[in-house]
């Protein structure tokens, strides 16, 4: 898998567990299961037969049969895996009342995180514990932070929410008040000569620390008074890590407390630059549309079109659209037919079904075969023919314009399309 994240794995894995937040057990039957990756599958199912064995204690009838069908089931699915995945396994499991209680009827769900997870977890609670996967939707990029003054610089990395110093290192180069009997201009220079030096050494330490992180997303580059932006001036910088400096902040120290300090004030930072990224991408959307170059086009009709001849480059996608696609099925001649629709139209349009009938045949018999998200159902076919995909929030003016004005789905074009 790719270290990169896309905007799609974050977007699936987010439906997945807003689902599951909101579901609740009538009791405390409802098990969470986190395998880490290198377990072994028996092992786990070891640990589940015994937890089985201690539900039995439970006094409650009905808990006690749901938690004990709830590991049945959870050790089934975790058997079907041969091995557990490289990223890990998690598995929710139990009775979800689905129309008050009484009616509690028994749902799984598999994730195979899109990161590896490191903790091997149990839970029989009355909620599923999501928040382990939670995590993982925010740890994303890694950021560099780099801290500058003339007395010395500190390295440090932040990946989610780890924070690691890397390495410290000083300067040597004496204050700006020379010692009595030396020459001023002398002095200065000297102290200039060392500053160049101290820059240089700084350079080449940032290369070592931060180049070798493939999916660092920024660096910040900070520190007390002007020396920073001295820095930043000159040459001393790889031009790769100087194109991702994405904040230059003054803090009150160099060291362990500067990088505190900067940590403090990085997600707004960092929410900034997930802000401009979204702009940027929606941008060029917006330049090809607003000069008539023929390379993007927008509305359902269109993309589908365009996603079937195999020119769409980037397809983006409105995180608010709210529509799902059905398949609509005649039972009796197998005809079938789809329709977009806004999700809460189902129920009515389920019902109106039964007082049609089927164009091919004319009996009566037409029903909804499937239902697919349709940010989904469009992402898959984007991604069956290469193209990009791109979820977009509607937080910047950007994102906005793409939901309202065009709809939510829209695509930037490998070539122009010929006119129907
Ligand atoms: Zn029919």
């Amino acid at each position: 898998m790719s270290q990169k994240r896309t905007s799609l794995e974050r977007f699936r894995l987010k439906r997945v567990l807003d689902a599951l937040a909101y579901k609740e057990g009538r009791g405390t039957e409802l098990v969470s299961l986190y395998v880490p990756p290198g377990r072994q599958i028996s092992e786990v199912v070891q640990m589940l037969k015994e937890e089985w064995g201690t539900a039995s204690n439970i006094k409650s009838n009905t808990t006690r049969k749901n938690v004990q069908d709830a590991i049945i089931k959870t050790i089934q699915r975790v058997k079907l895996f041969k091995r557990v995945p490289d990223s890990g396994l998690v598995v929710f499991c139990g009775a979800i009342p689905q129309n008050g209680l009484g009616s509690e009827k028994m749902e799984t769900y598999v994730v195979t995180p899109p990161e590896p997870i490191n903790i091997y977890l149990y839970r029989c609670d009355s909620r599923f514990h999501i928040e382990h996967l939670m995590d993982l939707l925010k740890e994303k990029e890694a950021f560099g932070i780099l801290l500058v003054d003339s007395s010395g610089a500190t390295f440090a990395t932040l990946k989610g929410r780890r924070l690691e110093i890397v390495q410290e290192i000083t300067s040597g180069i004496p204050g700006k008040h020379r010692a009595g009997g030396q020459s001023a201009r002398r002095f200065e220079r000297a102290r200039e000569a060392q500053v160049v030096e101290f820059f240089k050494r700084v350079g080449e330490h940032a290369n070592d620390v931060f180049l070798s992180i493939p999916e660092l997303k920024g660096l910040i580059l900070g520190g007390p008074g002007p020396t920073k932006f001295d820095f930043e001036k000159g040459r001393f910088l790889d031009y790769r890590l100087k194109e991702k400096i994405i904040a230059t902040m003054d803090t009150a120290y160099t060291g362990e407390q500067g990088v505190e300090e900067t940590v403090e004030r990085a997600p707004e930072i960092i929410r900034n630059i997930r802000y401009v990224e979204e702009k940027r991408i929606v941008q060029k959307f917006l330049y090809e549309i607003g000069h008539d170059t023929g390379l993007a086009t927008y509305g359902e009709r269109e993309i589908r079109r365009a996603l079937k001849s195999g020119s769409v480059d980037t397809l983006f996608l409105s995180e608010s659209l709210d529509k799902t696609r059905a398949e609509v099925e005649c039972t009796s001649c197998g005809y079938t037919y789809q329709k977009t629709m806004g999700s809460s139209e189902i129920p009515d349009f389920e019902l109106s079904l039964s007082s049609k009938s089927c164009q091919e045949c004319g009996v009566s018999t037409l029903s909804i075969a499937e239902e697919k998200d349709i940010i989904e159902e469009l992402a898959e076919i984007a991604e069956q023919s290469g193209s990009e995909v791109e979820i977009v929030s509607t937080e910047t003016e950007e994102g906005q314009m793409l939901w309202k004005s065009f709809g939510g789905i829209a695509a930037t074009l490998r070539y122009k399309l010929t006119n129907h």
